[in-house]
């Protein structure tokens, strides 16, 4: 059976997951990955890699593009571009702006009979997916979603800026006392800041006053003042050595009630070394939905909630039934 041939725009963190991902997909091959950056600068054993502007002559060879640029400013700008000429997934990870981001694909997806899959990966993803189930299910309850243990991104950048830190790095944990309070069925009410600590790892600068440096981060308005926030002073070395990985994950958990009182948990948990390579994963399997999708000519915009399992997986419909139902 002929390969599904994908492209990837963009060559960062998840676009090396993305090829990793294709690797262990033997339906699944990989044309070329597209960048704003010189080509050759990039270097990639085995691959194909070219401007992104020579990605339109590329629309017979590619049956999806997987957009893998940043949620902030690439995938609002890529996205509706590529969808004018591709299937595409894409990772859009800026909840506020889902409705609008959807809006914006599904115009053009449209007009030039592609399917587009938004907002693909584990959050949004596959916790939103578990967020509709578990709602679906227990009408009575109440949803729960707890993140980490993980890197956050846009924590650590905090630290950074915080005069005396070298470098610095922040995960997000979840608290075990309010997981606890979910799952015994309470059905709680928390605070984010309730749900989660945060732990920081810094290197300072040569003669820095950590005083100051902790007070500062633990102080910081919308970061890390209503949290309940450790900093830990470590070397360069030992940030090399435990902290150089993405690990994420976390919990969905429903507490629901049914029938005459009995309680109902409902959970869904991730555990993930690196986050980027997980999300990668979920992409490439999503990217078989959106060619299928498209040969079905389900054209437009569509988020998880649209796509059936079966269309994700590489086994037939009879496979399916026989091994995994
Ligand atoms: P990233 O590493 O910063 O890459 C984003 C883009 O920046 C790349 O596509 C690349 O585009 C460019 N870039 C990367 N490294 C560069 C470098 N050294 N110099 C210059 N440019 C570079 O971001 P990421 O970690 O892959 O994450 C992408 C997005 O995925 C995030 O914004 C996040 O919103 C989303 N995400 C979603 C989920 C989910 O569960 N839904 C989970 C994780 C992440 P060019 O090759 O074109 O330069």
């Amino acid at each position: 059976m002929a390969k599904i041939k994908i492209g990837i725009v963009g060559y960062g963190n998840l676009g090396k997951g993305a090829i990793e991902a294709i690797k262990v997909s033997p339906d699944i091959e990989l044309v070329a990955v597209f960048t704003r950056r010189d080509p050759q600068s990039l270097q990639i054993d085995g691959v194909k890699t070219l401007h992104i502007g020579d990605a339109p002559n590329y629309q017979n060879e590619i049956d999806v593009m997987i957009l893998c640029g940043g949620s902030a400013t690439d995938l609002p700008e890529q996205a509706p571009i590529f969808a004018e000429m591709f299937n595409t997934v894409d990772s859009f990870d800026t909840h506020a702006k889902i409705p609008e981001f959807f809006e914006l694909v599904n115009r053009a997806a449209v007009s030039s009979k592609k399917t587009s899959i938004i907002s693909v990966g584990w959050d949004p993803g596959l916790f939103s997916i578990n967020r509709v189930l578990a709602d679906a299910i227990l009408p009575v309850g109440e949803n729960y979603t707890f993140w980490g243990k993980g890197l956050s991104q846009g924590h650590s950048d905090a630290i950074r800026r915080v005069e005396g830190v070298k470098h610095g790095v922040q995960y997000t944990i979840p608290s075990e006392d309010a997981m606890d309070k979910v799952r015994s069925g309470l059905n709680p009410e928390l605070s984010t800041a309730e749900k989660h600590s945060r732990v920081c790892y810094v290197v300072a600068e040569e003669g820095a006053d950590l005083a100051s440096i902790e007070n500062e981060i633990k102080t910081m308005p919308n970061y890390f003042a209503d949290y309940n926030t450790e900093v830990n002073f470590i070397t360069e070395e030992e940030l090399q050595r435990d902290h150089s990985k993405a690990p994420h994950g976390g919990f969905v958990i429903r507490g629901g009630n049914t029938g005459n009182g009995n309680k109902q948990i409902y959970e869904f948990s991730l555990k993930l070394d690196s986050n980027p390579e997980f999300t990668a994963s979920v992409l490439v399997a999503y990217a078989r939905a959106a060619y299928r999708l498209n040969k079905e000519n389900q054209y437009g915009a569509k988020s998880v909630f649209d796509v059936a399992p079966s269309y994700i997986s590489p086994r037939t419909a009879e496979e399916l039934r026989k091994d995994y139902l």
